[in-house]
């Protein structure tokens, strides 16, 4: 269609079809070396329970600092390291990473990493997750993994895994819930310590009543699982009132913490020093 077109728009295309392979080429390199030179490192954001506006973890979120480039934000690199296989070796780099810190924190608080479906097919997570744990010292507890919906997609095998998993004694949370084309038949095919409602419905819940009814919907289905729910992307006072009068257990946002690089940095914000 692009050559039919007229030569304008067979260049025109070309072009950018070139520049993204070539960008693509080159953050796959970059990539590698970061991981040698040690561009990586992790940012951890609160969690609060409502209950008594106390901290029960942390999720991990990964930074990539390049000399040159400056900060590259996850959605532009985690995208590619999927596509190019380098996300499990740096998916291994971010939950050791995590453990460790976990371990020096001195506390009791948990820490949870996000796990991307292509390790789930690419490598042994339950065998590397025990050794992570066996090597680092933590409590198999104290760590959770956050995996989206899609790793449904793959068939009955990834559900193994995640029973595999949780006999080790990790906790299994699903991200970015309701975002997916099925997200209720996988409470029912697995049953999942927490489910976090995302951040989407979180920013509509006031000014829409549809995100609120869908809000509404999973914490009340959470109350009857049993499941947790965490709210994730609260950044206003008036969210969190809304959440914590429907009795939504946990709740992460810019206005509970921002995501620091020690936990020590994380400041105590306003939502947390009404406690
Ligand atoms: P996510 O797992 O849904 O993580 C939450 C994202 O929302 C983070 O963005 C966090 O900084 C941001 N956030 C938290 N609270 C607020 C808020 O109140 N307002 C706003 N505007 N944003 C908020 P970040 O760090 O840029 O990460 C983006 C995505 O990249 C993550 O979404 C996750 O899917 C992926 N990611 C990050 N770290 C890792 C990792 O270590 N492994 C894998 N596989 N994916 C990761
Ligand atoms: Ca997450
Ligand atoms: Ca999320
Ligand atoms: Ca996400």
């Amino acid at each position: 269609a692009a050559k039919q077109a007229g030569r304008g728009n067979v260049r025109e295309y070309d072009s950018s079809f070139d520049s993204s392979i070539k960008h693509r080429i080159r953050m796959e390199r970059e990539m590698q070396l970061a991981l040698e030179r040690n561009e990586f490192f992790l940012e951890y954001q609160p969690i609060m329970c409502t209950r008594d506006r106390k901290l029960t973890g942390y999720e991990a979120l990964v930074r990539w600092q390049h000399p040159e480039l400056g900060r590259v934000p996850p959605d532009q690199f985690i995208g590619i390291a999927e596509e190019c296989g380098l996300i499990t070796q740096l998916g291994e780099w971010v939950a050791r990473r995590a453990c460790l810190d976990a371990m020096e924190w001195g506390n009791a608080l948990s820490v949870s990493v996000n796990v991307s479906p292509i390790q789930f097919a690419t490598s042994d997570l339950p065998e590397i997750m025990s050794r992570i744990l066996y090597e680092t010292g933590l409590e198999a507890k104290r760590l959770s993994i956050e995996i989206t919906e899609n790793i449904f997609l793959q068939g009955s095998q990834n559900i193994e895994i995640l029973r595999k998993l949780r006999a080790l004694g990790i906790g299994i949370v699903m991200d970015d819930f309701g975002t997916g084309y099925s997200s209720l038949s996988y409470l029912q095919d697995f049953q999942f310590d927490k489910v976090k409602i995302d951040r989407s419905f979180i920013w509509g819940m006031l000014e829409k009543t549809h995100s609120a009814a869908i809000v509404n919907a999973i914490l009340s289905l959470g109350h009857d699982l049993g499941i947790d729910i965490v709210a994730e992307g609260i950044e206003t006072a008036e969210q969190l009132a809304y959440l914590e009068k429907r009795s939504c257990s946990l709740v992460q946002g810019y206005f509970i913490g921002r995501p620091c690089k020690t936990i020590a940095e994380a400041p105590r914000t306003e939502a947390m020093q009404v406690a």
